[in-house]
């Protein structure tokens, strides 16, 4: 099997800029040694609903919803801050993909992430399998769509406490 890996580089301007906001919330995340929890926010639906189920995991104990952005354009800001100094930082990304977990894996330890792929848990029948646009999947059944990962994503983290 071959190990060969391949990679690009991007470009990113401007990388001194910060967020305000993230400023705030990142140094009190840091002071609250809370774990940050990303999703992969992609366009499609399968994104999207990775991006409700971060959200849901980010409001229990010990963890909070991060800014990806910035942790991966912003590296002098509090949010970046924050992801390289957390014990864990779990990423939820929307399909096998894994596009933020695999940008993630360059800006810290790897083996400091916990990934997981939101289709693989509630697409075992492939009933998703070809929808693009969130708006295809009625709003009630995103939500319980994004509760049935956020729940699976927990139950898994109660492995690593
Ligand atoms: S992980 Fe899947 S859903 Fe998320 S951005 Fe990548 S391709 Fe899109």
């Amino acid at each position: 099997m071959s190990t060969q890996k391949e990679r690009f580089n991007i470009e990113i301007e401007n990388i001194k800029a910060v967020c305000p906001l993230g400023e705030v919330v990142g140094a009190q995340m840091i002071d609250e040694n809370k774990i940050p929890v990303i999703s992969c926010e992609g366009g499609c639906f399968r994104g999207e609903v990775a991006r409700l189920a971060a959200h849901l995991v980010g409001k229990q104990e010990p963890f909070m919803r991060g800014c990806h952005g910035e942790m991966f354009t912003a590296p002098k800001s509090a949010m970046a801050d924050w992801a390289q100094k957390a014990e864990k930082v779990i990423v939820i990304d929307g399909c096998f993909m894994r596009c933020h977990g695999r940008i993630m894996e360059n800006i810290i330890d790897k083996k400091n992430m916990i990934q997981f792929d939101a289709l693989s848990i509630y697409n075992k029948n492939n009933k998703y399998t070809d929808i693009m646009l969130y708006d295809e999947v009625p709003e009630k059944e995103r939500k319980e769509l994004a509760q049935k990962i956020a729940e699976n994503v927990l139950s898994d983290l109660q492995k690593f406490n």
